[in-house]
């Protein structure tokens, strides 16, 4: 029997909208977030800030602390990856999203975010949950990597009951038996948690599935599954990324799928909060 009353549909009927600045996450316009899996260098994340803004984007993901599976795998440029964050975000208009790794790194990370990234090995983490609830800032919660809708649900709420009700959560895949891709990308999630829960939930296909081929597929489906917006790993070199090259698009990936995103918003009576009209390439 599911505990979670704060985050509950029962608890509030109207769906949450999140205020990012001037930017609302889970209104009739989608949002999308796109950029490199981690920051790697100035040039790469000036590159990549500059292109997908030319895009329309307007929201900026890359991890400064990466939580890799092997302690020999590129940990992240840490301090100055935050720092160069914020550069470029200031430079294109770009709103940060950025992963906070546990609570000992919350004050750092806090001034370079506009919004909070928990990553799916952390949801679990009730301590951290517990603290991000007195944040005054949103925060994106992945789906932990076997974790029930309940138990997300259930994480979204240790945030919520500490005062902090701005969450988005985000299906990014779980564990199963079929290792054909990474994850297995869960697009039931999203109608059902819109079922359960007033709280935006986006998708973030790449970490989904694992496969660059796979990211558009995804992408139309979780808008057509109702998601509020997108998370988009996106490289402008993608064979030479320290992290997730195999499945980050390519820039001009990125511009033919907007187009695209937006005629599968349309169809669910939503648009797409871009910077301008995304260019028409289909
Ligand atoms: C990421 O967004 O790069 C990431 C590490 O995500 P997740 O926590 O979903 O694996
Ligand atoms: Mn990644």
């Amino acid at each position: 029997m599911s505990d979670y009353r704060l985050v509950a549909k029962d608890y509030k009927e109207a769906p949450t909208v999140i205020s990012v600045g001037d930017e609302l996450i889970g209104s009739d316009e989608l949002c999308i977030i796109a950029g490199p899996c981690a920051v790697e260098s100035e040039s790469q994340i000036y590159e990549i800030a500059k292109q997908i803004s030319e895009a329309g984007i307007k929201f900026l993901r890359g991890g400064a602390y990466k939580p890799r599976t092997s302690p020999y795998a590129f940990q992240g440029l840490k301090l100055d990856g935050l720092k160069l964050l914020k550069e470029v975000s200031k430079e294109f208009g770009l709103k940060v999203v950025t992963e906070v790794l546990d609570t000992s790194l919350l004050e750092e990370v806090y001034p370079y975010a506009d919004v909070l990234q928990v990553g799916s090995r952390n949801m679990k983490n009730y301590q951290f949950l517990k603290e991000l609830g007195k944040v005054d800032k949103p925060v994106l919660l992945k789906r932990g990597m076997s974790a029930t809708i309940d138990e997300w649900l259930l994480a979204a709420e240790y945030i919520m009951l500490g005062g902090n009700e701005n969450i988005i959560l985000c299906e990014r895949g779980i564990r199963t038996f079929d290792d054909s891709v990474r994850n297995t990308f869960d697009v039931t999630a999203i109608p059902l948690v819109k079922e359960l829960s007033h709280l935006p939930i986006i998708a973030d296909p790449s970490q989904g599935t694992g496969k660059r081929s796979l990211v558009k597929p995804m992408s139309l489906a979780s808008i057509a599954a109702g998601a509020d917006g997108l998370m988009l790993e996106v490289h402008h070199h993608p064979e030479e990324a320290l992290s997730d090259g195999f499945q980050s698009i390519y820039i001009h990936q990125l511009k033919e799928l907007l187009p695209q995103i937006k005629k599968q918003a349309a169809l669910m009576n939503r648009t797409v909060n871009l910077k301008h009209q995304a260019p028409q390439i289909v």
